[in-house]
């Protein structure tokens, strides 16, 4: 078959656009030109539970993800992964990586919430003084990891124009954490969401007030998308959690999801939610289950806001 000039060159960009590429212990995917997930796994440590052969467990990568958004001249590193202690390399590859996706253009770091997962990395930027961080600031109260002098709070829900119409909107998601701040790319429907609605394994919530933010939380995130004003068009959702990786056989988090945690909430309350016994640590003791969510909490506490 041949194929017009212009059809191969596009052709080209494409395939060239849609590779996913090892640099140290991250793997870049795009997502589309201009959004990318970088993840804190390659080929020698991949995500999730490893098994050998017989199926025993081998070692265990509970990578996380970064999403790098680029925009006219500047560009946005939401979260920065895991403390990689199994590549040597990290801090340079990391450096590597965003330098070369975003070329000349001033970089802004904004961070899903404290947990280390999602900080770990802060060395490979934080003495550079072209960076800035963006950042829920109450969210870091008691912990500032920071330069002060460069950090931009943001108060509540906030936006950053990346120039280029490439504007990112963050909204507070507690829960997870009293703070969590997920981030949404206007115009594309994408929500990057950190830990705060899970990444398809379930989201953890830590104590009964935590339980009490997240419903407020659900409830008011389904009405912002719903919020015509908005521009967010509920068909077209992706939600991209922190931990891609947990999605497992989903092909990707929708709209259904954040809905099936506001159903799975009433369950919860009704006593109808699907439950399943784990051992996370002596709180997280439950999985709570409907549709496509799981909330991984608390029996005794699930049991009080029943009989609320
Ligand atoms: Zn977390």
């Amino acid at each position: 078959m041949k194929f017009p000039a212009s059809v191969l060159a596009l052709l080209l960009a494409t395939t060239a656009f849609a590779q996913t590429r090892e640099v140290g212990p991250y793997t870049v995917h795009p997502i589309m030109p201009g959004v990318l997930r970088i993840e804190d796994a390659n080929q020698t440590n991949p995500s999730g539970i490893h098994r050998d052969a017989e199926g025993k467990t081998t070692g265990f990568n509970n990578c996380s993800d970064m999403y790098l958004i680029v925009g006219g001249d500047q560009a946005l590193l939401i979260d920065l992964s895991n403390d990689i202690k199994w590549d040597t390399t990290a801090v340079t590859s990391l450096q590597a990586v965003v330098a070369q996706e975003i070329g000349p253009r001033k970089l802004h770091i904004a961070i899903t919430h404290f947990h280390g997962d999602h900080t770990g990395m802060l060395p490979a930027f934080k003495d550079n003084p072209a960076v800035t961080f963006w950042i829920q600031t109450d969210e870091f109260k008691g912990r500032e990891i920071f330069p002060a002098d460069r950090t931009v709070p943001i108060g509540g829900d906030s936006s950053l124009d990346l120039g280029g119409g490439v504007i990112v909107d963050a909204v507070k998601i507690p829960g997870h954490t009293d703070h969590s701040t997920a981030y949404f790319l206007r115009g594309k429907n994408f929500l990057f969401s950190g830990d705060g609605l899970g990444s398809g394994n379930g989201v953890w919530i830590f104590s009964a007030e935590g339980f009490t933010k997240y419903r407020a939380t659900v409830d008011r995130l389904i009405a912002t998308i719903r919020t015509p004003a908005n521009g967010i068009d509920e068909q077209q959702l992706i939600v991209f959690g922190a931990h891609y990786w947990q999605k497992r056989d989903k092909e990707k988090l929708t709209m259904q999801y954040i809905l099936d945690m506001q159903t799975l909430i009433g369950a919860i309350k009704a006593g109808t939610a699907r439950e399943e016994k784990v051992t996370f640590g002596p709180y997280l003791n439950t999985n709570f289950i409907s549709g496509e969510a799981t909330i991984t909490w608390n029996k005794a506490d699930a049991e009080k806001f029943k009989a609320e």
